[in-house]
C-alpha cells in the first residue's frame, strides 16, 4: 500500500476494486489512487564527434555511465525536459534530432523517452546528479556488466541504456550516418 491517508482529506484509506484493480481509496471524499509511471526524459548526445555521458551520482546505476536525463515536469514538454536536463547535467546546449525510443517495463516507475541529440553550445560540466562527464568515441565506450546484484529497475535500466548506445558501440561502418543523424548535415 502506497498511501495509508487519504491526500486530499486526511481520511484513513482502505483498499478495494476501483475499475477491476484493488486500489487505495477514500470512503469520506471519494479520492482513489493511481499508481501511474513518471516519464523521464533523456539525450544521447553527440558533441565534436564525441558520446556524451555522465557518470550518475544516485541510484539505480549509481557509478554507471548513462545519457543525461530527469524528469519531466509539468509547465514544459518532454523535449523542453531533455533540453532542461542536459544543460543541468552535463553543460551542453543540444538540439533533438528525432526520438530514439521509448522503454518502460511494468513493474517500474518511470517511462524513458530517449532522443537523439547533437549539442549546439557549451562545455561539458557535470551538474549535481553526476560524478563526472565523459566524451565517447565511437567503438570506445566504457565497459558496463549488467549490475550483479540490482532489483529489477537496475537490469531493466541497464539493458535500456545498453541498446540505446548500441549504435555508438563499435565501430562506424564505411560511409554510414552518425546515428541519429540519417541524412542531416552539422
Ligand atoms: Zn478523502
Amino acid at each position: 500500500m502506497e498511501f495509508r491517508y487519504c491526500p486530499k482529506c486526511a481520511a484513513p484509506l482502505v483498499v478495494g476494486p476501483v475499475g477491476g484493480k484493488d486500489r487505495e481509496q477514500c470512503r469520506g471524499c471519494g479520492f482513489v489512487a493511481f499508481h501511474n509511471p513518471a516519464p523521464v526524459g533523456l539525450a544521447v548526445i553527440e558533441h565534436r564527434e564525441r558520446l556524451v555521458l555522465i557518470r550518475r551520482a544516485l541510484d539505480p546505476l549509481a557509478g554507471y555511465w548513462a545519457p543525461p536525463g530527469g524528469y519531466v515536469e509539468l509547465g514544459e514538454s518532454v523535449p523542453e525536459a531533455v533540453v532542461r536536463e542536459a544543460r543541468e547535467e552535463c553543460g551542453l546546449d543540444i538540439a533533438l534530432d528525432g526520438l530514439a525510443g521509448v522503454h518502460s517495463h511494468p513493474e517500474v516507475r518511470v517511462v524513458l523517452i530517449t532522443f537523439h541529440a547533437h549539442s549546439t553550445g557549451g562545455e561539458p560540466l557535470a551538474g549535481d546528479d553526476a560524478t563526472g562527464v565523459g566524451l565517447f568515441a565511437r567503438g570506445e565506450l566504457p565497459l558496463q556488466p549488467p549490475p550483479a546484484a540490482g532489483t529489477t529497475t537496475d537490469r531493466w535500466l541497464h539493458a535500456a541504456i545498453s541498446e540505446l548506445l548500441a549504435p555508438w558501440s563499435g565501430a562506424a561502418p564505411r560511409g554510414a550516418p552518425a546515428p541519429g543523424s540519417p541524412g542531416t548535415t552539422r
